[in-house]
């Protein structure tokens, strides 16, 4: 048996020095090669996908060291109570529309390829040099959402967002009342959350028992408070139906939409727990959202976009609020509902015609401004949504119902074999973006490779249309 002699391993101190240059090594190549997000575009979707799938993962996270959270967000580091944090946010923080919409597409500069540009110099810098001269940092807004800059109208990243005054860390998940109800009331009624301040008891009695907060023994103020409580979840995006978690000292994981194919759309780190605000900004940033988007908060979802972005709500769902039909207090919704279009391409017997000249909001393959947001629980009964209103986003209540379920499930074996981080990670926020934004093209590029493939066996000319869909 060959044994090698002891005198002869390698120190400790050798080994760290191999694998520091090896890694350094291969992200510095990985960094010289040009890749585009563009080239890897599922060749079925295009930029006109019609079924999206939204899901967090957690465990795909990096340390929080190097990110700048900013003057308010310093998470778990600065008290609630500091008084620099109350000014900061206490005026803008319950407005109804987000100003924050437009903090990434302000001006024409493209935010990923600037941070990707910033890290390979920093990749490239470690690859070369024994020791770098500048350490990474980056701030919490700064860091782009990956979208191929052909499928996106913006870049929304809302973090900062996600933390209110109004919502101290440990009673956020047990705020009383039903938030979806209140915002359906406060859209229906007209009602801005600023009108609270001025309104008599009778009606705030009122609005808070038919918002589910107890109305016993409380004094005006704090049924007061409590509406602002229940709003701001709303805004931040915390869901009653689904808790959020992360591990302290980590980012809040990764969030992405997938397309039925396997291929990642958009996705978007998160630094603070998830909420509905990262599927929000991935959505709000697509040039076309999806006809419909399964996700396991609907509810809280379309809410969250009702309030942040009233404008673009009212186009693409109006009162019916991503469902089928209105939902209504104290009514069970329809089942059956038909809509054709919203079935995947793969399950379609004819080729759809798509329409050249798009109007703002109008999906290209359904004509129509129409979106729908349902929910992915299709096994679980273990996590029941808390608002009769969240009934309205079950996907079985429409006729294509199961044909969305079979490509869902594909979709998610396909992810299975992703190879992405596990919770005891130890990257840093650099080798983090740049190391999802390989995977990301990398998995997309297996599958595109494939599917061009499968059509070259058909016809030797495959190219891609206006939508950047594959045809022969
Ligand atoms: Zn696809
Ligand atoms: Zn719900």
């Amino acid at each position: 048996m060959l044994k090698v002699d002891t005198i002869l391993h390698p120190s400790e101190e050798e080994i760290v020095y191999l694998v520091d240059t090896l890694y350094n090594g291969f992200y510095g190549f990985e960094a010289m090669t040009k890749r585009d997000l563009n080239s890897v575009i599922c060749g079925h979707c295009g930029i006109v996908g019609k079924v999206y799938f939204g899901d967090g993962n957690e465990k795909n996270c990096c340390t929080i060291k190097n990110i700048i959270l900013g003057k308010n967000e310093a998470e778990d580091n600065v008290s609630l109570n500091n008084k620099a944090t109350s000014q900061a946010c206490s005026t803008d923080n319950l407005t109804t529309q987000d100003t924050t919409n437009q903090i990434m597409d302000s001006d024409d500069l493209d935010k990923l390829t600037s941070c990707l540009n910033d890290i390979r110099y920093h990749l490239l810098e470690k690859c070369t040099f024994a020791k770098s001269k500048l350490p990474f940092s980056i701030n919490i807004e700064d860091i782009p959402p990956l979208i191929p800059s052909l499928m996106r109208a913006k870049e929304l990243n809302t973090e900062v967002n996600k933390k209110s005054i109004y919502l101290k860390k440990e009673n956020q998940s047990g705020v009383e009342g039903d938030a979806i109800i209140m915002s359906k009331l406060l859209r229906q009624e007209n009602i801005s959350i600023k009108d609270i301040d001025s309104m008599a008891l009778e009606l705030l009695i009122d609005l808070a028992r038919s918002c589910k907060i107890k109305t016993a023994g409380k004094s005006q103020d704090l049924l007061r408070m409590d509406l602002r409580q229940l709003y701001a979840t709303i805004l931040v995006g915390s869901s009653a139906c689904h808790e959020f978690v992360k591990s302290p000292g980590h980012t809040g994981g990764f969030y992405h939409v997938v397309c039925p194919h396997g291929t990642t759309v958009c996705s978007k780190f998160m630094v603070l727990t998830e909420s509905v605000r990262d599927a929000a900004d991935l959505w709000l940033s697509l040039k076309y959202p999806p006809v419909i988007f399964i996700c396991d908060t609907p509810c809280t979802f379309v809410q969250h976009i009702n309030h942040r972005d009233p404008v673009s709500a009212n186009e693409y769902w109006g009162d019916k609020d991503g469902c089928f039909e209105t939902p209504t207090i104290n009514r069970t919704p329809n089942q059956g509902n038909n809509v054709p279009y919203i079935t995947p391409t793969e399950f379609q017997s004819h080729q759809e015609q798509q329409i050249d000249n798009v109007f703002p909001y109008v999906h290209p393959l359904s004509k129509e401004k129409q979106r729908y947001v349902c929910g992915d629980r299709f096994h679980t009964k273990v996590n029941p949504h808390k608002s009769p209103l969240c009934l309205y986003h079950n996907i079985n209540l429409c006729q294509q119902g199961f044909t969305i379920k079979t490509s869902y499930q594909e979709s998610m074996n396909n992810k299975k074999n992703r190879r992405r981080n596990r919770s005891s990670c130890t990257q840093d926020i650099l080798h983090h973006i740049f190391y999802n934004f390989l995977m990301n093209f990398y998995e997309n590029e297996e599958v595109v490779i494939k599917q061009k493939k499968d059509l070259e066996k058909v016809s030797k000319s495959v190219s891609r249309d206006q939508f950047m869909r594959f045809i022969i």
